[in-house]
Formats: structure tokens, C-alpha cells, sequence
């Protein structure tokens, strides 16, 4: 019988999830997602967290509780650098010792692996850690690694040159500057990308850029800027600025790096620009109202232009 593998679908699982399904296929392991968010889902995940976890934590824990008993290993990565003088969230480092702890009187078993470069833990020696947890050897482990990273690197490809066409439209375009667990999250980030669409508006995404460019280009808006996924957001929005209408800043509450990245580029960008800050009890109205607001303001000034050029 194949070893499951539980991966909750949240969190880092909306830019990791094409490495690791593949990675753990080709190890020929059962790959077992948990499902699309629910009011459900969030509610345990916020039963679970404490009060300061921002949603995104909540939404993460009420997935990972409803994988216990449906597989032989969750998945748990712990992140925390990629290279020197960057860092990530400090939940994405902590997230192993809190699951630990917050399930710690359920009986399931973890799947872990550590990036930590700048204290020497690449992303390579976290997935060889799996490989041999998994019983497989060194050789076919690395080989499952290299097609797997490939993959990834293969679809963010496609993703980006599908959205270079959509550049070229004459509809507004909005960049949604989110992280990619808000943004394609079924309860969270899905109603409003369903209701700019609603609105006739183009969505163009953040995260879906050239990640290593981005990181290059985010000096320019700030030099000192640290957290490698905010990087990141920040870079994309230099790259696509001059080609989007509008700027949507889409966060959850109550997120330290966004709260600081956020107000940085409310000074420094100059673009008609919104905030949405998503938290668990949300009602959509007043977020519509602000939404709507925003691309008739963004119409109008549109229209000021076309006459201007008319005249
Ligand atoms: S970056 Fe913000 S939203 Fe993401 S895990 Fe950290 S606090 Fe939560």
C-alpha cells in the first residue's frame, strides 16, 4: 500500500504545492489534500489558534486538524531563510513547534523539512531528510527533487506568460498585491477576485511574476526591506506598475510584515491605490462598497484622460 502523505491546503501549500505533489508521487506515495476552506475549516483553525494569529494561522490550523487519521504523514515545512540578511514570517518558522504543541495530545505523525540557509539547512538537504524518512535512497529521492523543482518552475512559467497576455487588454487592470494563500484561498481571497471580475475589472497577480527579478528590483521601493515573500510582492509591483490602473493591497489580520510593508507602499507608490484587510468575521458588504468605489474612481479618471487626449 502507498504511504499518504496530508498536505493542508493553506498557507505555503498555494506556492509549493506542484514541488511537493510531485516530489512525494515520484517517491510513488498517495498524495491527500484537505479541502477547499470552509466556514467549518476556519472555525476549528480559530478554536484551535491563539488570539494574535493572523487568519491565514487559523485558516492553516482548522486544515491541518481535519487531515488527523486520513494519512500516514502531514506534511510540516519549516521555513525560515533562504539566504543571508532575508527572512520569512516568523510563523512560517514556527509553524512545527505550534502544530507540535497546539495537537500535541493527537496521535498523528509530522513529515518535516527545514530551509534555513543561512544557518547552512538548504531546501535540497530538507527534501533528501524526507526522502529517507520515506525509506527511499539518496539517488532516487534526488532525482524525485530535480523533477519536481522543475515542475514548479515549469508551471510559474506558463502562469506568468498567460498574464503578460492579459496585460494587453483595454479593461481596467487591477494588481492584487496578496500573498498567494489569501488570494487563492476558496473562503478568503475567491470572493473578491469574484467580485473585481464581477466588476468587469482585469485581475493581475502579484505572486505571479518573476520571483528572482522581483527580489532585484524591490531595493528600488525599499533598500532595507527583509521578509523574501514581501520581497517579492513589493519587486511585483515596481515590474507591473506602469501597466495596471490600480493598486488592490489585500492582507489579513493582524499581519506584522504586511502592516509595515503595507503603509511603505501607500507612501512611496504613486497609483490610485485600496487596503483590504480580511480578518474571521468578515461580512462582504462594506469590502464591495470599498471595492466598487475604487474602480469607479479609477473609470472616471480614466475617462479624464481620454478626453484630455481627445481634446
Ligand atoms: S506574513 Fe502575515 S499573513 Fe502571512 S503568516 Fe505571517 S503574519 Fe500571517
Amino acid at each position: 500500500m502507498k504511504t499518504k502523505i496530508g498536505i493542508p491546503k493553506a498557507l505555503l501549500y498555494f506556492r509549493y504545492h506542484t514541488l511537493w505533489r510531485t516530489f512525494f508521487e515520484r517517491l510513488d506515495c498517495e498524495i491527500v489534500e484537505s479541502d477547499d476552506t470552509t466556514k467549518e475549516i476556519l472555525s476549528r483553525g480559530v478554536n484551535y489558534a491563539i488570539d494574535e494569529a493572523c487568519l491565514s494561522y487559523k485558516v492553516y490550523l482548522g486544515h491541518l486538524e481535519s487531515l488527523i487519521g486520513k494519512c500516514d504523514y502531514i506534511l510540516i515545512p519549516r521555513i525560515a531563510t533562504f539566504k543571508d540578511r532575508e527572512i520569512v514570517c516568523t510563523r512560517f518558522q514556527a509553524l512545527y513547534d505550534v502544530v507540535c504543541n497546539t495537537f500535541r495530545d493527537r496521535d498523528f505523525k509530522i513529515i518535516d523539512y527545514n530551509v534555513d540557509v543561512y544557518e547552512g539547512h538548504t531546501e535540497q538537504e530538507g527534501f533528501l531528510h524526507m526522502g529517507k524518512v520515506l525509506g527511499k535512497s539518496k539517488k532516487e529521492t534526488m532525482e524525485a527533487y530535480i523533477y519536481a523543482k522543475g515542475a514548479m518552475e515549469e508551471e510559474h512559467k506558463a502562469l506568468i506568460r498567460e498574464q503578460n497576455k492579459k496585460l494587453n487588454t483595454d479593461k481596467i487592470k487591477i494588481l492584487l498585491v496578496a500573498h498567494p494563500y489569501n488570494t487563492y484561498d476558496a473562503y478568503v481571497g475567491s470572493p473578491v477576485i469574484n467580485y473585481l471580475e464581477e466588476l468587469g475589472v482585469s485581475i493581475i497577480y502579484a505572486d505571479i511574476v518573476d520571483r528572482e527579478k522581483a527580489r532585484e528590483v524591490a531595493h528600488k521601493i525599499s533598500p532595507t526591506l527583509q521578509w523574501t515573500y514581501n520581497k517579492e510582492l513589493v519587486g511585483a509591483i515596481d515590474i507591473y506598475k506602469d501597466k495596471v490602473d490600480g493598486i488592490v493591497l489585500m492582507s489579513s489580520f493582524p499581519c506584522g510584515p504586511d502592516s509595515l510593508v503595507n503603509e511603505m507602499i501607500i507612501r512611496k507608490i504613486k497609483k490610485p491605490l485600496v487596503t483590504l484587510i480580511l480578518d474571521v468575521q468578515d461580512g462582504t458588504a462594506g469590502r464591495e462598497t470599498r471595492l466598487e468605489s475604487f474602480v469607479d474612481i479609477i473609470k472616471l479618471k480614466k475617462e479624464e484622460e481620454y478626453e484630455k487626449i481627445k481634446n
